[in-house]
């Protein structure tokens, strides 16, 4: 199956307060968008990528030596803006994969998994329990309540995709005005299924420089010789 990829990397990261945007940060020497294509990048059924970037010139240059199956969009005004840019390059494929580059540490089964779970089922995003206690809060700063965390879960990216039900959930939510902050929930409002696969917690979504400390540590983790 022709698999097609989107890459989100155009937000700006105005969270991490540095002076490049996110994307092209570096951890141990390889910036986060080269760090979250590795692991598509290595499959032979992608067949394209759309990398979504604030300035493509600059991120071509940037970035050199780059897959010839990679080509460099500019993004939108938020993250599905810039997804839908990334679709409209992609060209023919049957099976669309959104992933962000603000996860440089997302492995090769995570991918595997979501792929495998979108082939059958059509759509798939990773997720995880929540450990914490969840609360809902007011307008007015006050607790509102606590929703059971038994019946929420956190979702990752990648997520996967029926290409013909992502462009259509893209379209139907520009068409109606609605925004939501990943594809899952667009694909969820055409009543369409959309399965759990399990995420990893080391595949952290980069926000704040506390983050990038968390990411540094893992990554010495994983190139430790296993004891
Ligand atoms: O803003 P947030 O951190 O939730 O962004 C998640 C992902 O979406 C990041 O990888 C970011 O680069 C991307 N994004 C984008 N275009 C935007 C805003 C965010 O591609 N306008």
């Amino acid at each position: 199956m022709r698999i097609g990829l989107v890459l989100a990397a155009a937000g700006l990261g105005t969270r991490l307060k540095a002076s490049e945007p996110k994307a092209f940060l570096r951890l141990q020497d390889a910036t986060l968008v080269d760090r979250a294509l590795a692991p598509f990048m290595l499959r032979d059924d992608v067949a394209a990528a759309a990398v979504v970037v604030p300035n493509p010139a600059a991120a071509a240059e940037l970035l050199g030596h780059m897959d010839p199956r990679v080509r460099f969009v500019q993004g939108g005004e938020d993250r599905q803006a810039s997804v839908a840019a990334g679709l409209a390059v992609l060209g023919d494929v049957e099976l669309i994969l959104v992933h962000d580059a603000a996860r440089p540490l997302v492995e090769d089964a995570t991918v595997a998994a979501v792929i495998d779970a979108a082939k059958k089922f059509g759509a798939a995003v990773p997720a995880l329990p929540i450990h914490d206690t969840v609360k809902e809060v007011g307008a007015d700063g006050r607790v509102k309540g606590t929703p059971s965390r038994a019946a929420l879960v956190l979702v990752q990216t990648p997520q996967g995709f029926r290409a013909d039900l992502l462009r259509r959930a893209h379209a139907e939510a520009q068409a109606a005005g609605v925004r939501a902050t990943d594809d899952a929930a667009l694909v969820e409002r055409l009543g369409e299924p959309v399965v759990l696969v399990p995420g990893r917690r080391s595949n952290i979504k980069i926000t704040t420089r506390e983050d990038l400390l968390i990411a540094e540590a893992i990554l010495a983790a994983r190139a430790q010789p296993p004891r």
